[in-house]
């Protein structure tokens, strides 16, 4: 619950229209928080909240694309309004460009698109949420990242895309700081390899396993971990 209050904590979930994200919002829903389950376009989160309704499973929907400042400033407006408040930021969206090529030839404009999602629009979420949540002292943020991500192991495998993640891990080490002592506890999860569009179908893990540890940092108590990157709720290599 919110320390200050008995409304239920609210998380706002962005790219949370179909996989990992769609299913986060399932598991938070279940845990009891209010869910605002976002995506870049309205007809696309209608219909994720509808496949969740009838599940019986209840989530407000908001139109969010993280590579617009103008779009991020709009949700910002809009849940000011419409649910007061957001405690918890499950930054999901992200793109796969470019998976199979190398780093020598991955054209500078798959590097920009997907750094865009997947660094510039979660610095832009996060520069538009966090703020509120410093001041209220209690927060959440979860990034969510990818082994792929990890500089003790990276390979050749998908340059942008895992170069991106490396950068979305410092970020979540610069943020952590930012927030030290604040009651925002920031942390990087690493789902594993999902069945997803992204994942495709011969990943080992289903959704539920995925979005498991990315919960689990979305709920932690006030003396949960800050500034770390998880797999299976346990700490891992940068
Ligand atoms: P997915 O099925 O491809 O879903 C990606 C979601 O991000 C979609 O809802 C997509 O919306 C949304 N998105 C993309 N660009 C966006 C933007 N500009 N604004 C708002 N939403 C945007 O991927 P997933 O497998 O569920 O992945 C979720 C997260 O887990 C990602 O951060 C990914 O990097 C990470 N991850 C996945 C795996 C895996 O094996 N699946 C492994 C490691 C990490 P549209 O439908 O509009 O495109």
């Amino acid at each position: 619950m919110y320390p200050h209050s008995k409304s239920p904590l609210v998380a706002l979930v962005t790219g949370a229209n179909r996989g990992i994200g769609l299913e986060v919002c399932r598991q938070l829903a279940a845990a009891g928080l209010q869910v605002v389950l976002s995506a870049r376009d309205r007809d696309k989160a209608t219909a994720a909240a509808r496949q969740l309704a009838k599940d019986g499973i209840d989530v407000s929907i908001q139109v969010l694309d993280v590579t617009s400042e103008d779009s991020i400033r709009a949700a910002a407006r809009d849940l000011e309004s419409k649910v007061s408040r957001v405690d918890v930021l499950v930054n999901n969206a992200a793109v796969l460009i470019a998976e199979g090529a190398d780093v020598l030839d991955t054209p500078l404009d798959d590097f920009r698109r997907t750094f865009d999602a997947n660094v510039f629009g979660v610095i832009a979420t996060c520069q538009a949420f966090v703020p509120r949540m410093i001041e209220r002292g209690y927060g959440r943020v979860v990034n969510v990242s990818s082994a792929a991500g990890q500089l003790s192991t990276m390979n050749g495998y998908a340059p942008a895309y895992s170069i991106s993640k490396a950068a979305l891990n410092a970020f979540t080490r610069q943020l952590a700081a930012a927030t030290k002592n604040t009651g925002v506890l920031v942390n990087s999860a690493n789902p594993g390899w999902v069945r997803t569009d992204m994942g495709g179908a011969n990943a080992p893990r289903s959704v539920s396993q995925g979005a498991d540890t990315l919960v689990w940092l979305a709920t932690l108590p006030d003396d949960g971990p800050t500034g770390g990157f998880f797999s299976d709720r346990r700490p891992i290599d940068w």
